[in-house]
Formats: C-alpha cells, sequence, structure tokens
C-alpha cells in the first residue's frame, strides 16, 4: 500500500511513512495510489462485528504491510475500550428514514476522539519500531487540541505543543486541554487569534534548521491516518441500515473537510453511499462551490458551531486531486491560484463530478437554535450546534427518497452549554467522567505571538524530555 502527493512531487510512503510526514514535502496531501475496493461479499462479512474489531478490518486496508493487522487489533481494542457506550458509534432513530450516528462518546466528548485515540497509540508504536522521537506541534481553536493532548499525553517518545488563542477557546474546550499534567504536554497560550496560532505553526514548519532538530510532526486533519481513521463509522452505519443491498445517505456538519472525506472514501472503496450532504454555518464556502462553482475565500465570522468557522478547508484538495482524474500538476496550479487569489478555478465538469454525490447546505445562527429547539421538542433529543447543522442538512435531501439519511453527531451536547439553553431553557451535564473539570488545577504558558519565543519554549520541553 502505496501513498502519493496530491502535488505529485514528493516520494511515495507506506503508511508509517505517511503518518510520520504529515503535510508531503512539496505542500501537498498523501492519497492511496490505488483506493482499496470491497466487494458486497466483503461488506456482508463485516456486518455485526464490534465496532473495534470492524474498525481493525478496514484500518488495515490502509496500513497495507507497514504495521501486522494483530498490532492494528490491538490498537483499535485499546482506543475504544474507555469510550463511554458500549457501541462505541451508536445509531438513534430521530425521524422515518432520519438516523443521527453519535462520534462523541470518546474522552474529550467530540468526533476527534474517534481518529486521534488511535493516531497516538499508532505513533508511539511506529516510534518504537524505529527506535525515533517526535516533537507534535500544533495549533487548535478547541477540539483538535484536546483530542490530540488527550491521545498523546504520557505517550513514550512523543512530545506534544498545542498552541490556543489565549482567552478565546470555550472554558470547557480549554479546560480540557490545560488540567492535563503530563509531562510531555506543553500547552500554549499564544496572545492572539486561531489564525495568528495556525500562521506561528507554518513558520516553525517552515524553519528547516528547527524541523531537523526537534522531529516535528503534525496530527492535524490533512494527516492521512485521522482520514483512515474515520472510514470504518461510515460502514458501520451504513451496514447497520442494510448495506450492501440497500443505499445510505449520510449529512456530515464540516469544517476541514476531513470528516466527509472519510465518507467520500468509503464510497469509494465500494460502500453503497447515495448522496453526502456536507453541512456548514455562516461560513458556507463549500455550499457557494456545491451551488454555483463559487469557491471563494471571505472573512471567517464566529459562529455557534465553532469548528466549521473556517473559509480554507484543507481536505478539500484530496477531492480535487479526485476531481482532476487524478493530475497533480493541474491540482498544484488549482491550489497555487487558490492561495493568490482567494478563488479556486474548478473545470465545469470537474463541479458536475462532484455535484453528483456532494450537496451543499447552510445554515445561520437563528436556523441552528430553531433547529436544536425543534429536535428536543419532537423527540427529546440534544443535539450540539455542529450536530443540528449536520441533522438540518440530512432534512435538506430531496423529501421521498426512501434511502435512509443519517446525520454525523460530532459533539455533545455539554460542549456548547450556551447554545443549549438559548435552545431548549436548560444545560446539558457533562457526562461523570469530566464531571470534576471545573475543579481541576489548570497549567498552562502564555506567550507572546511571536514565533522566536514559541521555538523557545519548544526547545526546553524538548531538552528536558530527550534521555
Ligand atoms: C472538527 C469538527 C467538525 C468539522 O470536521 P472536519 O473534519 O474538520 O470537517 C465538526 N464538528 C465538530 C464538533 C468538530 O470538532
Amino acid at each position: 500500500m502505496r501513498y502519493v502527493s496530491t502535488r505529485g512531487r514528493a516520494e511515495p510512503r507506506d503508511f508509517a511513512g505517511v503518518l510520520l510526514a504529515g503535510l508531503a514535502e512539496d505542500g501537498g496531501l498523501f492519497v492511496p495510489e490505488v483506493w482499496p475496493q470491497l466487494a458486497s461479499a466483503d461488506w456482508r462479512a463485516l456486518r455485526g462485528l464490534p465496532y473495534p474489531v470492524l474498525a481493525a478490518r478496514l484500518l488495515c486496508r490502509f496500513v497495507g504491510a507497514a504495521i501486522a493487522p494483530e498490532t492494528i487489533a490491538a490498537i483499535c481494542a485499546e482506543s475504544y475500550a474507555g469510550f463511554g457506550h458500549p457501541a462505541v458509534v451508536p445509531l438513534v432513530q430521530l425521524d422515518t428514514n432520519l438516523f443521527v450516528q453519535e462520534l462523541f462518546h470518546g474522552p474529550t466528548l467530540a468526533f476527534k476522539d474517534m481518529a486521534m485515540s488511535v493516531l497516538g497509540r499508532l505513533f508511539e508504536h511506529v516510534l518504537e519500531a524505529r527506535g525515533e522521537r517526535v516533537t507534535i506541534v500544533g495549533a487548535t481553536s478547541g477540539d483538535t487540541g484536546s483530542a490530540a493532548i488527550e491521545a498523546f499525553a504520557g505517550r513514550a517518545r512523543v512530545d506534544l505543543v498545542i498552541l490556543h488563542p489565549h482567552g478565546r477557546t470555550s472554558e470547557v474546550q480549554r479546560r480540557q486541554m490545560t488540567t492535563v499534567t503530563a509531562p510531555n504536554v506543553l500547552n500554549l497560550a499564544v496572545d492572539g487569534s486561531f489564525d495568528d496560532c495556525q500562521d506561528l505553526v507554518k513558520a516553525l514548519f517552515a524553519d528547516a534548521a528547527l524541523r531537523a532538530e526537534l522531529h516535528l510532526a503534525a496530527v492535524n486533519s490533512i494527516n492521512w491516518a485521522r482520514i483512515a481513521a474515520q472510514v470504518p463509522y461510515y460502514a458501520a452505519a451504513a451496514l447497520a441500515l442494510g448495506a450492501p443491498e440497500r443505499e445510505v445517505a449520510f449529512a456530515v456538519p464540516t469544517g476541514n473537510f476531513g470528516n466527509v472525506l472519510a465518507a467520500w472514501t468509503a464510497r469509494r472503496m465500494g460502500l453503497p453511499v447515495a448522496r453526502l450532504v456536507v453541512g456548514s454555518n455562516r461560513n458556507d464556502i463549500l455550499a457557494r462551490f456545491l451551488d454555483a462553482n463559487d469557491m471563494s475565500v471571505r472573512p471567517v465570522e464566529p459562529s455557534l458551531s465553532p469548528s466549521m468557522d473556517i473559509q480554507v478547508s484543507s481536505n478539500f484538495e484530496r477531492l480535487l486531486f479526485e476531481l482532476l482524474d487524478r493530475d497533480p500538476a493541474a491540482t498544484a496550479a488549482a491550489m497555487g491560484t487558490f492561495r493568490q487569489t482567494g478563488k479556486m478555478p474548478v473545470p465545469e465538469a470537474a463541479w458536475h463530478r462532484a455535484r453528483a454525490v456532494l450537496h451543499g447546505f447552510r445554515l445561520d445562527d437563528e436556523g441552528t437554535i430553531t433547529e436544536i429547539a425543534r429536535l428536543h421538542r419532537a423527540c427529546g433529543y440534544l443535539a450540539d450546534p455542529h450536530t443540528a447543522v449536520g441533522i438540518a442538512a440530512a432534512r435538506a435531501l430531496p423529501a421521498g427518497h426512501g434511502v435512509p439519511t443519517v446525520a454525523m453527531a460530532t459533539a455533545h451536547p455539554a460542549k456548547f452549554p450556551d447554545a443549549m439553553e438559548r435552545a431548549t431553557g436548560t444545560r446539558p451535564a457533562l457526562p461523570p467522567s469530566l464531571a470534576d473539570l471545573f475543579a481541576r488545577t489548570e497549567r498552562f504558558t502564555p506567550v507572546a505571538n511571536n514565533v522566536g519565543a514559541i521555538r523557545e519554549a519548544i526547545q526546553i520541553l524538548a531538552r528536558r524530555n530527550t534521555p
């Protein structure tokens, strides 16, 4: 199993290689050289398996010979053992042909745990086998940072540095990061915005000397292993609803396009997925693209679903590569134009190919509150603001098409108590595992919005922890 860059100028690698590399050297994203294919009988053989077993079987299709299947099975079993629901990713029915799949039963209550918990163990295994150490550096507006910290805290051979914008994440999100006291975790609270944090991370990665000295690695959603670890739950939902004999549709609340790309990947592997609905909040660049081939960047506006407040969805490049018939030069040219002009030129034929599967949907804050209130009244279901966008997106599919539609529930409602209170009148309680979150001691290092200060903080951590 080999992986190639969407921009065609990086050395192909195996699964372990792309896990450690993250972004390719040519600025592109790694994708499988050939998509794994499952026949109907293969899908049927996966029906009714416990989720960790199903996850391991599908993940092995992407890992190839890089890691032994028994190791992958053990990693998946351990990753999901601590989840707060025995089904790991339970399906809940809300209406005729309308379901949600809950992806928020992991330790930080957002769907990022689904992949990150696996990544923590994959890194540890691969680094042990190679006798290497890495320093993972990432920026977060909230959910990714806490999931990464939970997954990597205390792991051998990894230091983890997470930059968050000081005072600009929710209190639950900040405390989930800053109350972890493992010595290999460094929380940097940057005097700036999330965009500043992302720019600082890019500057660190652009510093070749530092990159080599600290073996910098990334676990943001461009890391292929995260996409691979998100494919299995689409299969689990589809199989439970009658696949491969019956088609299903998925509606996905979308930010960086990682989750919906995993759904697209499952379809590409042969899962019978009729439609994919891409849900957006007021930051609706993907909906504008799918409606009118208008992929033009506008300023990011804050919304009730902050994990979707994104204009440049980094994983879109992987879909673009497919839409352009896997032409790396054309992909690199389109991405270059997008970066320079803020507008992505997508040829008409490629756009039609996208629309044959993907459907765009947008919901503003008022519509989100209305949807949360309506679900609560109709069936007592508490959907967080991200999930509510997904459910409304599922309803936007033409009525009566008879295909069961599954909306992805990406966060626990207790992560967004203010919006929930506004819509339903009550604040959902945190699950028992996090009930004492507000009593725990926080630890973080405030830093200036300055790459020199951050480089120094990271070097101090690495020197302290390197044997
Ligand atoms: C990250 C996140 C999303 C967006 O997922 P992408 O893979 O970035 O599209 C949606 N909802 C929640 C709660 C998230 O944490």
